[in-house]
């Protein structure tokens, strides 16, 4: 059984400021400013030079829900291959991003050996990946840091900001039972509808709906009805 990483608390303004440390740092590598699409391809295979494949990883690994698993030291991430699927961009996408923020916040501080990751150091089995990325794993706090670091790397804040802007003006939506219809993971059909506009808009077109349903109530660019604080965007 491959153990959880245990990694530190972090603010999510900090996961924020890596992601945005990230497409900084690649941009000027790439020489020119990382706009939506993010290619989050380039990112692993061109900046971080890892080693990409798509394979049968319930099978390799002999678990299910496996999206994505992480070797460090061969410096190679696996992809489950059913996400290199037609219909599947989003989540490939979201994957490869995920994956991404293991490596850029988190192979560091294993490296350090200050967290728990025994797999990893002088006894890291050889075929047995660091870090092992399952739908069912949502909430370790290293899979919750990494699925933000994903969010905030695809949709970055500046760019969904700017396109809420250029579609609703000064002022966020403001709708009813916003915030109960999110608790209840009920669909909301408005707030499908904008998440689509602003896909479509801001370019981020290797982003899934629900992706971007969540980044546009997380950054309070669509406003509960009974919330005081109505924010302008
Ligand atoms: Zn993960």
């Amino acid at each position: 059984m491959i153990p959880e990483l245990k990694v530190p608390y972090l603010k999510e303004s900090d996961i924020e400021h890596a992601a945005m440390e990230l497409l900084r740092r690649y941009s000027t590598w790439k020489g020119a400013a990382a706009r939506p699409p993010i290619d989050v391809d380039n990112i692993v295979e061109g900046y971080f030079g890892l080693d990409l494949a798509f394979i049968d990883l319930t099978e390799l690994l002999g678990m299910p829900d496996v999206l994505g698993a992480t070797f460090l030291k061969e410096k190679r991430v696996f992809i489950e291959q059913s996400l290199d699927l037609e219909g599947k961009e989003g989540r490939l996408a979201f994957t490869l991003a995920h994956e991404s923020g293991h490596w850029y916040m988190h192979r560091p501080l294993i490296e350090a050996e200050r967290v728990v990751a025994p797999l990893f150091s002088t006894s890291e089995i050889p075929e047995q990946p660091a870090i092992v990325c399952r739908s069912s794993q949502k909430k370790a706090r290293a899979e919750w840091q990494a699925d933000l670091f994903a969010a905030c790397l695809l949709m970055p804040s500046a760019d969904v900001r700017a396109t809420m802007k250029a579609l609703c003006g000064d002022k966020a939506p403001t709708w009813e039972r916003v915030e109960e219809r999110r608790k209840k993971r009920e669909l909301d059909e408005r707030l499908r509808d904008l998440a689509a506009e602003v896909i479509e808009r801001g370019r981020f077109t290797n982003v899934s709906n629900e992706a971007m349903r969540y980044r546009l109530l997380d950054l309070n660019l669509v406003i509960d009805a009974s919330n005081p604080q109505r924010s302008l965007l």
